[in-house]
């Protein structure tokens, strides 16, 4: 799609409506204020969106949702960021009807992800965090034996790990689970055969789950693939496999997972993210055996958030240039 070039006459309204946890006060919001008049909100409710982007050209959010209605109240948006890789919050086809460009932030964190994905399966194969409690409350001082441990410690040599969404995150993780002897087992809707090694195969998502010691997703969300770790595939994984989920709640049928956790089937799960952020205080995951929650924090150490802050920026500048980049409703 060719997007209209787009003047400024007056000075132009910049909105930001969820900038707290991309920068809590940390890094700079200057690149934005250089093309306008700039306001950050640090948090919205859904009640106060359409009041607070106002006559606003340019919106920038993080998960606040922009949905038709409020491209429809809201006319004066030129513009949409998300500042995020992840843009479902957007609709993009009713942005894309209007002329609207939307934008992500497509690489920031990919190593960032990929570094916590496996933190989380190293979580799971040794508790680091549960033992050091466990010596600070005094089991070890009071332990019979020279040393003890609370949970199965798992070696990963050896084992498969399959990978749903061989994209850049996926690819990013399977070079460290490599590095620590593992197998790869990959699925995504496109395949690239240059990328398959003795260790490294693409496979079908039903041998992905057949084969797959540990499974880890890096999908992005779309209706084929919410869902998708259901209690129908689980029955297709092997007993006691490990899941590690750093993309997106809704992959996942939590009841399922959890019911699955519970009887053993999945021996253990490592989730970055869950169905509503933040958790609800009665999401069912709280209460499953063998599960570690973290607060969607893959993405956020400061490198990669001055790295989003700067992509956010030049997004916005090849806007004004007239050839937006990292388009993805074209
Ligand atoms: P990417 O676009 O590079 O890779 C996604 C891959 O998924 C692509 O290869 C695509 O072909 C594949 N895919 C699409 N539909 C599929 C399907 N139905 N089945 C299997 N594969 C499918 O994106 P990325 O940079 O690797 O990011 C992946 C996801 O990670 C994002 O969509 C986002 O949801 C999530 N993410 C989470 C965090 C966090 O903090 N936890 C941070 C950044 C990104």
């Amino acid at each position: 799609m060719k997007w209209a070039k787009w003047r400024m006459k007056n000075i132009m309204k910049i909105v930001v409506l969820d900038g707290y946890t991309l920068n809590p006060g940390d890094i700079s919001w200057s690149g934005l204020e250089q093309y306008g008049e700039l306001t950050v909100y640090d948090r919205i409710s859904i009640d106060e969106i359409v009041d607070r982007i106002g006559d606003a050209e340019i919106i920038f959010t993080n998960k606040t949702p922009i949905t038709k209605e409020t491209f429809d109240k809201c006319p004066s948006i030129k513009f949409v960021c998300v500042l995020a890789t992840g843009y479902n919050v957007v609709d993009t086809d009713y942005a894309k009807s209007k002329g609207i460009p939307v934008t992500n932030i497509p690489t920031y964190g990919t190593t960032a992800v990929a570094q916590f994905a496996i933190a989380l399966l190293l979580e799971l194969c040794h508790h680091v965090g549960a033992h050091s409690i466990s010596v600070q409350n005094g089991d070890w001082n009071n332990c019979p034996d020279f040393c003890y441990w609370k949970y199965p410690l798992v070696e990963l040599a050896g084992k498969t790990f399959g990978i749903i969404g061989f994209g850049r995150i996926g690819q990013a993780t399977a070079k460290i689970a490599q590095a620590l002897g593992m197998n790869i087992l990959a699925y995504d809707e496109y395949t690239n055969a240059e990328m398959e090694e003795d260790n490294l195969k693409y496979v079908s998502l039903d041998e992905l789950f057949e084969k797959s010691d540990i499974i880890s997703l890096h999908c992005p969300l779309f209706p084929s693939t919410q869902g998708i770790i259901n209690a129908r595939n689980i029955a297709k994984m092997k007993d006691g496999v490990m899941l590690i989920n750093t993309s997106r709640g809704p992959l996942v049928v939590e009841q399922d997972l959890v019911d699955a956790l519970n009887s053993g089937k999945i021996a253990a799960a490592a989730l970055d993210v869950v169905s509503s952020e933040p958790i609800l205080s009665d999401n069912v995951l709280l209460q499953a055996k063998n599960c570690i929650i973290t607060p969607h924090i893959a993405w956020a150490p400061k490198e990669s958030r001055s790295r989003l802050m700067n992509i956010a920026v030049d997004n916005l500048a090849t806007f004004l240039s007239g050839n937006p980049t990292n388009v993805v409703n074209k």
